[in-house]
């Protein structure tokens, strides 16, 4: 199981890394929070639809990518634009190959991760080498969904779970420890979904190792004022916010 405690905060501040991905010497990247200083003065980021629509740059060019993954053989920054859903930003010990997926329900109902692995696959990137790292998002202890909702998730990919590991709670979960705020109340006592296990259910049914996976078990709506949160604005008419995770191979 990949731990928290891999999660590095850069130099005491707010931009959150992964050990994995840190220990590569061919790639950088973050996790930023709202306005961080740090983050690349030259960024591409896809025009996200919350679809399942994968790109591959094969050399620096800035798009527009309309997608919600973005892949990249180039040296510019690439990265996604998230406000509660899940940013995963992957790289391959094999191929100089670097990802940014934007993971929300909708995207994840359309095949964004599996897409976004059978593109890799498709160009002879072999999965055991790929790193990935699930950034800051909303938390099981925040994200209440609707009956509907979760009978998409259901019939789209109900068959990847059993009672014990489905990624759907009847009750409200409790908060981590990384929690600082109090959690999202109970609107329509409904279902609570954990976006990290569904994608990581969905990544160990497509054949990667839960040794290749970290997780910053961070929730955008509850763990700081610093991430912005789509459903924490809703909930107390905040201003607009967001954060931007990145990633790039680096020049040596
Ligand atoms: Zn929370």
């Amino acid at each position: 199981m990949a731990s928290q405690n891999l999660i590095q905060r850069s130099q005491g501040r707010m931009t959150y890394r992964a050990a994995n991905l840190g220990a590569m010497q061919a790639v950088e990247h973050g996790f930023g929070v709202v306005n961080d200083p740090r983050r690349p003065s030259v960024l591409i980021c896809p025009e996200q639809q919350h679809a399942g629509n994968v790109v591959i740059i094969r050399d620096d060019g800035i798009g527009p990518f309309q997608a919600d993954a973005l892949f990249s053989y180039g040296y510019a920054s690439i990265g996604v634009v998230t406000a509660d859903c899940v940013p995963i930003l992957v790289a391959s010990t094999q191929v100089p190959v670097v990802g940014a997926i934007h993971a929300g329900w909708k995207g994840i109902v359309s095949g964004i991760v599996e897409n976004s692995l059978a593109a890799l696959v498709n160009e002879g990137v072999e999965t055991d080498s790929l790193r990935l790292a699930i950034g800051p998002c909303i938390g099981r202890c925040c994200y209440e969904i609707s009956q509907s909702t979760l009978a998409l998730i259901e019939e789209t990919h109900g068959t990847h779970w059993d009672v014990a590991t489905r990624p759907w709670h009847l009750l409200q979960p409790t908060q981590s420890a990384n929690c600082m705020r109090p959690a999202a109340q109970a609107r329509n006592g409904l279902i609570w979904l954990d976006l990290v296990s569904y994608i990581r259910q969905i990544l160990r049914v497509s054949g990667i190792r839960d040794e290749q996976v970290e997780v910053v078990d961070v929730c955008t709506y509850c763990g700081s004022e610093k991430l912005g949160s789509y459903r924490r604005r809703q909930h107390f008419e905040l201003p607009r916010a967001f954060q931007y995770s990145w990633i790039s191979n680096r020049l040596s």
